[in-house]
């Protein structure tokens, strides 16, 4: 059975980085018909809290990645737990005390200035600093100042990984290693691999980050009898300048992404394509797709570059095919977040105000931003007014024409003021930009917006003809 994990340690906002390691996590166990487990790794109980792991398991579940087994907010799922580090202190301490039996681990007494003569030692020789304890052949007695370190062996270390493909380890570059400060306090490279296989857990896929970190768990295992696990190291989300991926280029945490209005699906199909593609050009992925088509050989060995221009124009398409009511029902609650008064509109015209911003806008948090002249009329300078070399004279006689035109017009349907426009355009021998110009300006004061035909039908035919009355007062 394949079961693979993801294991957060809670000391911040679920990351980007996070969410996509559990994102490949999912896909890999459901495309296998595998287990998912969530464990939450919290054994630094200095910078591990309780909001921290909340939004990591909401923000993992709002994106879809709903665990078979761990923690979730509904309580814990699966028989394999409890599934919180803090919670399985004494679930180590056996193993521990097999290993020191066994002589693969031992207690040290070195001291900090005991560890530096060493280190010095070694860099007068030129040579790298690699420890290999005086304790490490000795049963002594341990005191509050002792820890335990592994016993590292000469050895080579290989994994076939799933990613990257074959890695080797020379263990005599790799020094005895803590992996407990005493009994009860066990540290991350020794729980890791007990709560591993105590999970039953096949697949150990995260962030290549993390590779330093394989040989010593493989050690451990090794001399646990545990079972060989496979390994798969994911590559890091990078900046677009290959940086390390920061708040520079765009948010880090989910949490921020969901509140600027970014939609779930997309920002999991966006998560999916950083660092794995199908061998095409696809760019939209259902989650259900995603399981079907992914596989580990298809993720790329090297850095991902993150494109927040490609998880924008991915988010403005989800947003396009999202049902008619949640674009209402969304759009409505960001407008009211950008300061729009509902109780000045009626429920037709907030509706058509949110399907001309449906079409434009990337995130929910950009929904009438460049509208706010609907309700906030600008003042803008006459000479926007003005169609290519239009003299004053020019401009009054276009919205004249217009405002004759608007008093004949009956509808506050888009469609038909256009054409009742263009066609008059057409018939009184017109040129369209002398006459759509001056008008768009008219009614939005602004150089850019949505078209004269959408704002007069959001607007009303007594605010639009009002918007050019104003434009022909001060062009006097
Ligand atoms: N707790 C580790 C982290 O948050 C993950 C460890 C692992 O995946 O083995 O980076």
């Amino acid at each position: 059975m394949i079961k693979t994990r993801i294991a957060p340690s809670p000391t911040g906002n679920l990351h980007i980085g996070t969410a996509r390691t559990a994102l490949f996590n999912y896909l890999y166990a459901k495309n296998q018909q595998g287990i998912f487990v969530i464990r939450i790794e919290d054994t630094d109980t200095v910078r591990s809290t309780q909001e921290s792991e909340r939004d990591i398991i909401e923000g993992l579940e709002w994106l879809g990645l709903i665990p078979d087994e761990g923690v979730s907010t509904s309580g814990e799922l699966g028989n394999l737990g409890p599934y919180r580090q803090s919670q399985r202190t004494s679930f180590y301490q056996p193993y521990l005390e097999q290993l020191i039996e066994s002589g693969d681990a031992y207690w040290c007494n070195l001291t900090e200035l005991e560890l530096e003569t060493l280190k010095q030692e070694a860099i007068d020789k030129q040579e790298q600093f690699v420890l290999r304890s005086p304790y490490r052949d000795q049963k002594i007695i341990p005191n509050e100042n002792s820890v335990i370190r592994f016993k590292v062996p000469d050895t080579t270390i290989f994994f076939e990984d799933k990613i990257k493909g074959r890695i080797e380890f020379d263990t005599s570059l790799l020094g005895d290693f803590v992996i407990a400060k005493n009994l009860t306090y066990p540290l991350y490279n020794f729980v890791v691999v007990i709560d591993d296989e105590l999970m039953q857990i096949s697949h150990i896929i995260r962030g290549d980050d993390h590779i330093a970190n394989t040989p010593k768990q493989i050690l451990i295992n090794q001399a646990l009898g545990f079972s060989r696990k496979q390994f798969a190291h994911l590559p890091l989300i990078l900046a677009p300048d290959k940086s390390k991926m920061s708040k520079r280029f765009g948010a880090t945490s989910i949490k921020e992404y969901k509140d600027q209005g970014y939609l779930p699906e997309a920002l999991i199909n966006f998560l999916c394509l950083l660092g794995w593609n199908e061998g095409n050009d696809r760019e939209y992925y259902s989650l259900g797709e995603m399981i079907e088509k992914f596989s580990l050989k298809r993720v790329q060995k090297s850095g991902a570059i993150f494109n927040i221009q490609k998880l924008d124009s991915i988010n403005a398409h989800y947003i396009k095919n999202l049902s008619h009511s949640r674009q209402i029902e969304l759009g409505t609650e960001y407008l009211v977040k950008n300061g729009f008064d509902l109780s000045r509109w009626t429920q037709e015209q907030l509706i058509k105000i949110i399907n001309v911003e449906i079409q434009r806008i990337k995130k929910f948090a950009d929904i009438g931003i460049e509208l706010s002249f609907l309700w906030e009329y600008p003042s803008y300078d006459v000479t926007i007014l003005a169609y290519k070399n239009m003299n004053k004279d020019d401009i009054k006689a276009s919205l004249e024409w217009s405002l004759r035109l608007l008093y004949t017009i009956e509808t506050v349907e888009t469609d038909t003021i256009e054409s009742i426009i263009k066609q008059s355009i057409q018939e009184d021998n017109k040129q369209m930009g002398e006459i759509l110009w001056p008008l768009r300006v008219a009614l939005s004061g602004k150089e850019k917006s949505p078209s004269p035909f959408e704002i007069i039908s959001i607007l009303g035919k007594e605010q639009s003809i009002d918007r050019i009355q104003k434009a022909l007062n001060i062009l006097i």
